[in-house]
């Protein structure tokens, strides 16, 4: 039975890099929440694969307690690289503590989502160096090295996704739904002398380090089914900010959830929806489709939209980006994934006016760092073995070459 779990989950590794945008900006930003997506095993039976090829988001649970993490209190030495305001041995871990603790609260802060401060247990310490690894236990790792920290990643996170109920890995639960996380392990790079972390506290007097806490909330995305955004202000930005700087700005009790940005509210409302919410019920959908035919890929064939842009919703009212996805394909049970140019922005407050505009992920964003959300719409044959033909699919790559124009409203 072991042996069997090992291609029930996909790993899904999200690097979030050092900053290189040196202040120019070419093109018009591109915006959009993204989440990691997975695809059903429905070689299995359907009992337990739900026996559609649709693409479905990888979530965490979100009953009471479901969500456990512990974080590694072995901490780099040589060089120091999480650098703290209290410097004796105790004090120093309590101040990391509350950095965790405050950056999960900034995700469990965000009005109408399931995602509620009882959904996590009590974060717990643990005094193994490496306890970030396939063992169904959620870890944060200051201390780890892996071979995913090739030059310029300040700190990645590891999801590993049931595609099947039914299953489990190590320690996690028994997945109950498709694309239940199983495991999330958060690293931060531990071996660059030139790396280094500050909490909140310390930040102040640390001028040359990341902040943690920014770092940290981003990283806390992935752990919660994001893929990354291309608004610039959105947390899940792919760029950390440069050292010395912050994303957004900072809690505080009357406002958790202030580093987010509107996307990134608005990404967690559609992954977490409260039925209770009555506001953040808006959707807008359509289709992208080039004026042109003869612009789509010749391969893979069935392609008869623009898959990639960015579909972002603007409040007319503010101008301000509201939310924003992944655009380009749509799917009806038993699937595959069509590509067709499909888009649905959810979430949105309702009782608004919103301006809707396609563009290309050509800007400092580009489509690799949306790996997560765009490779995996597919299986087939190729990549597993026995994949129902009827169920493959190719994902087309991503279109970064076309132009849009805005007509009027009505
Ligand atoms: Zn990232």
């Amino acid at each position: 039975m072991k042996n069997s779990i090992a291609k029930h989950w996909r790993r899904q590794v999200s690097a979030w890099v050092h900053a290189l945008l040196c202040g120019i900006w070419w093109g018009p930003a591109a915006q959009a929440y993204s989440f990691n997506m997975i695809v059903p095993d429905v070689r299995q039976p359907a009992a337990i694969s739900g026996g559609s090829a649709c693409p479905v988001r990888a979530h965490q649970l979100t009953t009471a307690g479901s969500i456990a993490v512990q974080w590694s209190t072995v901490l780099n030495t040589n060089p120091v690289t999480i650098l703290t305001q209290n410097q004796t041995p105790s004090g120093r871990l309590s101040e990391i503590e509350q950095t965790i603790t405050q950056s999960l609260a900034v995700w469990t802060g965000v009005s109408g989502t399931l995602l509620l401060p009882r959904t996590l247990t009590p974060l717990t310490r643990t005094a193994t160096q490496n306890p970030c690894g396939a063992d169904g236990l959620n870890s944060i790792c200051f201390d780890q090295m892996d071979m995913a920290f090739t030059p310029g990643v300040l700190a990645f996170t590891r999801v590993i996704t049931a595609d099947v109920t039914g299953i489990q890995i190590g320690g996690s639960a028994i997945s109950t739904e498709l694309g239940q996380v199983l495991d999330a392990d958060i690293y931060f790079s531990p071996g660059d002398p030139n790396t280094t972390f500050a909490t909140p506290q310390a930040f102040p007097a640390s001028p040359k380090a990341y902040d943690l806490e920014s770092v940290l909330t981003h990283e806390l995305g992935h752990f919660l089914g994001f893929s990354h955004s291309a608004v610039w202000s959105a947390i899940m930005f792919p760029y950390a900010p440069a050292p010395g700087t912050i994303s957004g700005t900072r809690p505080t009790t009357h406002q958790p959830d202030a580093p987010l940005a509107d996307d990134d509210r608005t990404g967690l409302r559609v992954l977490y929806p409260d039925p209770a919410d009555t506001l953040h019920q808006g959707t807008i959908s359509g289709r992208i489709i080039p004026a042109n035919p003869l612009a789509l890929p010749a391969f893979p064939s069935g392609v008869t939209g623009v898959f990639g842009s960015q579909v972002v919703a603007v409040d007319n009212s503010t101008g301000a980006v509201i939310g924003a996805t992944l655009g380009g394909w749509s799917c009806v049970a038993p699937g595959p994934a069509q590509f067709d140019g499909a888009y649905q922005i959810a979430g949105l407050p309702v009782g608004n006016n919103y301006t809707v505009y396609a563009e290309a992920l050509n800007g400092a964003a580009n489509p690799s760092q949306f790996n997560n959300a765009l490779t995996l719409l597919c299986r087939n044959a190729m990549t597993d073995a026995g994949w129902p033909p009827l169920q493959a699919c190719i994902v087309p790559s991503v279109d970064i070459n076309f132009t849009t124009r805005t007509r009027p409203g009505p």
